[in-house]
Order: structure tokens, then C-alpha cells, then sequence
């Protein structure tokens, strides 16, 4: 009897692909959309173990993506959003028996101004022990809602305050709610030497990601672990949407992607998925859809897996030409 083995090496695995997660609350049934139960974070490090994922500091995948070098498949980094007490008083103990590095970003007026949910900078100095520290923003704000001078305005009293309580520079800048846009980047570039930027896409980081748009997967409430480390960043070239239609109406979805797919399927919330036809590289898909919610996803992609994510939220403000 004689085995032939058929390899296939697709578009989208090509390059090797590491996952960034992103975790809130710890411990902390309030908030169950936003919370991860200690039986549950200890199950994640336990199948990473399992399975031989290797936790790094986030600074070694972007170190890779700024020497434009593949980045192990079997990487991943643990990020930490708004630095909550509740991460001090549940999370960190569990990291710190794993020995697994985080980077915490932290919403700097909820730790400035002491807000009773949030970490103090003496908890964050410690903290910084064992993980990197972050800039989440100064008052954690839509930032596609404000102006670009807003926007710096917004993040330079959040660079300086970090600054002065911490005695450090922050490295880099994860955006509150992962909203952004062209823009919202534009202002944060220009302005600020942040040596990368995470949003809230799910997907995977390879070689050919942005470092100024990093996806990052969101773990809350129960999750199957396995399926979050199988998602793929699928390359896609949105041209439309970008922004949310004015009227509402999401009128087609347009995108360039390799030509050697044929169909693919295409995702937009409260839709679900349906199947796209490709034609020499382009998906242009005609719909005529009211979008019922004010941030909506549209995901591209050959499976549920492999994604090229788009969201796109409506912006609630009088002055949004700059
Ligand atoms: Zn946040």
C-alpha cells in the first residue's frame, strides 16, 4: 500500500502566526462581560503549558515585527486592560506563579484620580516587576468621537502624568474599547513615540503586521482557548467600509485579497456569515443593509479562522472634520 501525502501550504499560513490576548477584570463576578475567574485564567495557563506555548513579553514580538523577522507560531503575549485592583488583588499572583510576563495598560485618570475600581501607582510600580507598563489613554475615551487636537490633548496628559508618577516613558499605547481609525492613528503617530499600537481585532500577529495595528483577542467570561489560538490574520485590503455609512446603509463590501481564492465568506454583525464570489483578486459584494448597531464588524475571510476583521463604529459628535 503507498501513502501519498499531499502538502498544502495556503496564503494565509504561510507565515507563522503568534496571538496577543487581552484580559480585563480578574476575579470579579460584577462584571461578568468583562471578567475572567481565576479557575478560568489558570485553565489558559494550563493548556499553554500543556501545549507547549511559549508567554513572552510583548516587547520580543515586536521586536521581531520592527526586524521584520518571522515570529514563532507558538508565541504568545498576555496584555492587561485599564488595570483594575482586581488584576493586583487576583490576576497577578497567577501570572506570577507561571512566571508569565504581561503588559499592562493602564486608563491613567482612574489611577491618578483614585477611582475605587483601579490600581494605585505604587500597586502599578510593583506590577511593573513583572511586565511592561502601558498608556491606555488619560480619561479612556471614544477617541474616533474627538477631534485630532483633542486626541493629543487626551493622550499628552496621559504620556506626562505616567511619566511622572512612574519615572518611565511608555513604550506603547493600546486604544480604549479598541476604537479607532485612519485618524485616530494619524494623531497618535505623529504626535507620540510610541514604538507600537494595539487594537482589538480578533486575529494573530505575523510578519506583515502593522505595528501600529497590532490585534489582540479579547478573553472574558468563559472561553475555548483552542479556538482563540486557531484564529489568522487573513490578508485583506478593505477599500469599503471603512467608515460608518452616514444613512446607515452598509451598500456594498469591497476588498482586495490573493487572487488564487475564488469565493470566500464574508461576516457583518447581526448578519452572520454568507458566502462572497472573488473575482481576479477582488471581492465587490453588493448589499443594501441597514446597520442596527452603532458598531458593527464585518470579517472577510476563507473560514470562521482565518479573518481579515474590519469594525467600523458610528461617530457621535458635531465636530468631526479633524
Ligand atoms: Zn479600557
Amino acid at each position: 500500500m503507498r501513502y501519498i501525502f499531499f502538502i498544502i501550504i495556503s496564503f494565509s499560513t504561510l507565515f507563522a502566526n503568534a496571538h496577543i490576548f487581552v484580559y480585563h477584570r480578574f476575579a470579579d463576578d460584577r462584571y461578568p462581560s468583562a471578567n475572567t475567574t481565576k479557575q478560568e485564567l489558570i485553565k489558559h495557563f494550563e493548556y499553554f503549558k500543556k501545549y507547549n506555548y511559549k508567554v513572552v513579553p510583548l516587547s520580543k514580538i515586536t521586536d521581531k515585527l520592527e526586524q521584520n523577522e518571522d515570529i514563532p507560531d507558538n508565541w504568545i503575549a498576555l496584555t492587561i486592560d485599564d488595570a483594575y485592583k482586581s488584576f493586583y488583588e487576583h490576576g497577578l499572583e497567577i501570572f506570577k506563579q507561571y512566571n508569565y510576563p504581561f503588559s499592562l495598560y493602564v486608563y491613567v485618570q482612574a489611577t491618578d484620580k483614585k477611582y475605587g475600581d483601579f490600581m494605585s501607582w505604587d500597586q502599578i510600580k510593583e506590577s511593573s516587576k513583572y511586565g511592561e507598563i502601558g498608556l491606555h489613554s488619560y480619561s479612556h475615551p471614544r477617541l474616533q468621537n474627538l477631534s485630532s487636537k483633542e486626541i493629543i490633548e487626551d493622550t499628552k496628559k496621559a504620556y506626562d502624568t505616567f511619566e511622572k508618577r512612574l519615572n518611565i516613558k511608555p513604550q506603547s499605547y493600546a486604544y480604549p474599547y479598541g476604537e479607532y481609525n485612519a485618524r485616530v492613528t494619524k494623531a497618535l503617530k505623529e504626535n507620540f513615540d510610541f514604538k507600537f499600537i494595539l487594537n482589538q481585532n480578533t486575529g494573530s500577529v505575523n510578519k506583515k503586521t502593522n505595528i501600529y495595528d497590532i490585534p489582540r483577542i479579547a478573553l472574558v467570561g468563559k472561553v475555548n482557548i483552542n479556538h482563540k489560538l486557531r484564529y489568522k490574520t487573513f490578508d485583506a485590503t478593505w477599500i469599503s467600509p471603512i467608515v460608518f455609512p452616514k444613512d446607515g446603509i452598509l451598500k456594498s463590501v469591497h476588498a482586495k485579497v490573493d487572487k488564487k481564492y475564488k469565493k470566500l465568506k464574508l461576516y457583518i454583525t447581526s448578519e452572520g456569515w454568507r458566502d462572497v464570489k472573488v473575482k481576479d483578486g477582488i471581492v465587490d459584494e453588493k448589499l443594501n443593509i441597514y446597520l442596527k448597531r452603532a458598531r458593527t464588524r464585518v470579517m472577510l475571510g476563507p473560514d470562521v479562522f482565518t479573518i481579515s476583521n474590519n469594525v467600523i463604529n458610528k461617530i457621535k459628535t458635531k465636530k468631526q472634520g479633524e
